[in-house]
């Protein structure tokens, strides 16, 4: 039995900080864990940040509902879904996914959660557990799954280590240097492709 974790934001969906900075007009919410390595003190920026722009939930999943799945994103999920169980693992919040992921199917999704007051505004975040990317991938395989795991970023290498096969799609250059032992694709029909080829090899 073979099953396949993808990566959410930048394989299927924009990444959700900076799309939303660029469509409210607030720069200082496209900062990532780039400019700011401590993901706690980012959080409390970003979340500070939204409620003094008297933002609540409600408006942030108006705006990320607008953003809309990358194109092409809903059909390859679709085919992906008739030929393997798939599962997302991303480190964004059910919340802020919910509009996505209703436009793509609502596919199971691992994530984390926010807490919203009843005025609406988001008052706090809870990550499930730390690094659950590899540990659902290591999970799947107690479970006797075949894992194939796919994403772009750093914050996914572990997962693709964990997986029994690892594809990186359109990974910026410093994680294709560093990582060259995982295939790289630029395009859902490639993805498609390496999936079925490490399907075949696994
Ligand atoms: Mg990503």
């Amino acid at each position: 039995m073979q099953i396949v974790c993808l990566d959410l934001e930048g394989v299927l969906v924009p990444e959700i900080w900076i799309e939303f900075s660029k469509r409210t007009g607030i720069p200082e919410l496209s900062r990532t864990t780039r400019d700011e390595p401590d993901y706690d003190k980012l959080m409390r920026f970003r979340l500070d940040l939204l409620a003094k722009r008297k933002l609540g939930l409600p408006d942030i999943q108006a705006v990320i509902g607008g953003m809309g799945p990358m194109p092409g994103a809903r059909e390859f999920l679709d085919d992906l879904r008739l030929r393997f169980q798939v599962v997302i693992l991303s480190d964004t919040f059910y919340e802020f996914a919910r509009p996505l992921m209703q436009q793509l199917g609502m596919p199971t999704l691992f994530c984390h959660r926010l807490e919203v007051d009843e005025a609406g505004f988001v008052r706090d975040y809870h990550l499930r557990m730390p690094d659950q990317k590899r540990a659902a991938v290591n999970a799947f395989r107690a479970l006797n799954f075949r894992v194939i795991a796919a994403g772009d970023s750093y914050n996914d290498t572990a997962m693709l280590g964990a997986a029994h096969a690892g594809i990186l799609f359109r990974p910026p250059a410093n994680v294709i240097a560093e990582f060259p032992q995982f295939p790289v694709t630029r395009d859902y029909a490639e993805l498609m492709g390496a999936i079925g080829r490490a399907s075949a090899a696994i």
